[in-house]
């Protein structure tokens, strides 16, 4: 016998195409759509990026957003995306600026993360943070509400392949680039890579004493064998492989330059006095500079 399923089947495929293409304007500003079913989105140039990745199974998020307000507008996207459930929610690092809204998709969502992020994520826990943010920003108070901090569930270590519906996504450590737990997420298929906070567009990093710039370095050139087409830095614009060339180009020329001072017997403070670096001052957060001297010192002087 023949029902009449057809007519029914086919409004809910058109359906479902309707809601995959659903056009990155409609979402509210500031997100972009990079890829089929992948979504990134930043409120300012200086915010964290984070990802929504629809699946057939469900969602996957990178980063939780700069703030919860910005949480907020990615929850609010998601259910306009799609009704399934954010079953993960991947950390590229663990600082405050892409882990504090974690508490608006967790639980149900499942915390991803290198190892070492729960740990990191406790020392730095200020509650002052968030009450200066709020009375900063009156604004920010309402999306506050329900704030617990929600530290990642799983660890893992090195390498991680996670598979959700019709996707795979690659975690990799990143090892002393920026944090206690870095973490690239690389999506093989699509050929896009989140590459976390080793390289920035046009801004200086804050080198933290732990951070070696040869480590930088080799984390960036691990990240351009696999060959992406798309990347996605912690922070700034997506783009391509460019943004890895540009930083390398950056660090090689500090390297090149507090090396030569170095050998010549110059001290750490007289090259943080003396060193210029015309070529980049058109870079933001100039104020960390001299963490990248200091880093530079570190690794000429190994
Ligand atoms: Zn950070």
């Amino acid at each position: 016998m023949k029902g009449r399923p057809y007519p029914i089947s086919f409004f809910l495929a058109s359906l479902l195409v309707f809601v995959s293409y659903l056009p990155a304007q409609d979402l509210g500003p500031y997100f972009k759509k990079i890829k089929e079913g992948i979504y990134v989105r930043a409120a300012k140039p200086a915010d964290s990026n984070a990802a929504i990745i629809l699946t057939q199974e469900g969602v996957v998020l990178i980063d939780s957003g700069h703030n919860p307000p910005d949480s907020q507008a990615i929850l609010k996207a998601v259910k306009q995306l799609t009704p399934q459930p954010i079953r993960y929610l991947i950390n590229t690092e663990p600082h405050g600026d892409h882990t504090t809204g974690h508490f608006v998709f967790s639980p149900p969502a499942v915390i991803v993360a290198h190892e070492g992020a729960t740990d990191s994520m406790k020392k730095a826990y200020n509650p002052k943070r968030n009450e200066k943010l709020m009375t900063d920003y009156p604004d920010m108070r309402e999306s506050f509400q329900g704030f617990k901090m929600i530290t990642p569930h799983i660890e893992y270590r090195d390498k991680m392949t996670l598979h959700v519906g019709e996707r795979t996504l690659e975690l990799y450590y990143l090892k002393n680039v920026h944090s206690e737990s870095d973490t690239a997420i690389w999506l093989p298929k699509e050929r896009v890579l989140f590459s976390a906070a080793v390289a920035g567009v046009n801004r200086f990093s804050n080198l933290r004493s732990f951070v070696s710039i040869p480590d930088m370095l080799s984390s960036m050139k691990m990240m351009k064998a696999l060959n992406p087409e798309i990347v996605v830095p912690g922070h700034g614009a997506p783009g391509t492989v460019k943004i890895f060339e540009e930083t390398e180009r950056y660090y090689e020329l500090l390297l090149d330059r507090v090396g030569k001072m170095a050998r010549e017997g110059r001290s750490l403070d007289q090259i943080k006095k003396e060193l210029r670096m015309p070529e980049y001052d058109d870079w933001a957060s100039k104020e960390r500079f001299g963490t990248n001297i200091e880093a530079a010192y570190r690794a000429v002087k190994k």
